[in-house]
């Protein structure tokens, strides 16, 4: 069957849009065939491991064109697979980009999406090496295969945490969560903050333009003091779930220590109920969550502080496989059931 995008997009017919996002791709190290052939081929470090994550994002299920601009959503759409090649400590080197485009789509989306992707790209020295168009009935498909490299003694999983680590996290948490339930008005907006104000503006960037951790994820995977990694793409209490299942342990977070920003501060603080869930159960913000010996506790501060990558423990592995907080006057919760579920 032949191939239909849109009037605007199908003048180009597939290989002028393939040309048009290529024409944005620099060579780049490692690349030896890149887009344009049947596959692409790649070299890798030698001694080296690959590792290979692939995400889709689907209009209406992870993201709305009214809210969310293309060249923000191009960026956005490789920093969600660049964050789970950081939760694993890897060097982020290779993506494939396949999209699905609806008949409406104008060719300018099409050019600031591109834009967007390739920044991200070029910010963690990712190159496009190859993907695939076609025609959707039903919204844009974004669909990003990401390839990444290193030493297999560094490489940092999620099943190696053990009792009595320290529970760490990088950066800030919940700013996506708050700023998705204001852009959606499940909170109110306290008079004063708006679109186009700062502690607004600043936590929907965390939504729409996440920054993914690659240099704490290969800083950390290489000073050989962490035991387990993960991405906070779902929430805290989810993500560092997995590492407990996976590692056979349980986790007691302590609320009052979970890292707030400003931007979170100031607009959480003027609502009737603060939003305790999006620290917790918040998803999107991609930090890192991860463990590391009570024994390492200093040298990680320092490493990170010399590194200028914000940390804060915020809790302990414990034997027992549950995953409990500690609230804020001293009793303790057990979430039930944890997190986002992607199928309700
Ligand atoms: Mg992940």
């Amino acid at each position: 069957m032949q191939k239909k995008i849109s009037n605007r997009i199908s003048e180009l017919g597939e290989f002028g849009l393939i040309s048009r996002i290529a024409a944005g791709v620099a060579p780049a190290e490692g690349v030896i065939t890149g887009i344009g052939d049947d596959a692409a081929v790649t070299a890798l470090t030698a001694g080296m491991q690959l590792l290979t994550s692939t995400d889709m994002l689907l209009e209406e299920v992870h993201f709305r064109r009214t809210w969310h601009d293309p060249f923000r959503l191009g960026r956005k759409s490789l920093a969600v697979s660049i964050s789970d090649i950081a939760a694993m400590g890897g060097i982020p080197r290779w993506a494939l980009l396949s999209l699905a485009l609806p008949a409406d789509l104008p060719l300018d989306y099409l050019d600031s999406f591109t834009h967007g992707f390739l920044a991200m790209a070029a910010e963690h020295g990712v190159a496009l090496i190859g993907g695939d168009t076609c025609a959707s009935r039903s919204g844009l498909i974004i669909s990003v295969t990401i390839m990444a490299e290193q030493f297999p003694e560094r490489i940092i999983r999620r099943s190696t945490a053990r009792p009595g680590d320290d529970i760490w996290v990088t950066g800030t948490l919940g700013d996506a969560a708050l700023g998705l339930s204001l852009l959606e008005k499940k909170l109110p907006i306290p008079p004063g903050e708006g679109r186009g104000e700062g502690a607004f503006d600043s936590l929907v960037n965390r939504l729409l333009d996440p920054t993914p951790r690659t240099a704490a994820g290969i800083t950390l995977a290489e000073s050989g003091l962490i035991s387990g990694m993960i991405d906070i793409s779902d929430g805290l209490l989810a993500d560092f779930g997995h590492i407990a299942e996976m590692s056979g342990v349980g986790g007691r977070l302590e609320l009052d220590a979970l890292p707030v920003s400003a931007a979170f501060r100031s607009l959480a603080g003027s609502l009737a109920d603060f939003p305790q869930h999006c620290l917790l159960s918040g998803g999107e913000d991609y930090e890192l969550a991860f463990t590391a010996p009570e024994a390492n506790r200093e040298k990680i501060a320092v490493l990170m502080k010399n590194s200028g990558i914000p940390v804060t423990p915020v809790g302990i592995v414990t034997s027992s496989p549950d995953v409990t907080v500690v609230l804020s006057d001293g009793s303790c919760w057990q979430p039930q059931p944890p997190g986002f579920n992607h199928f309700t």
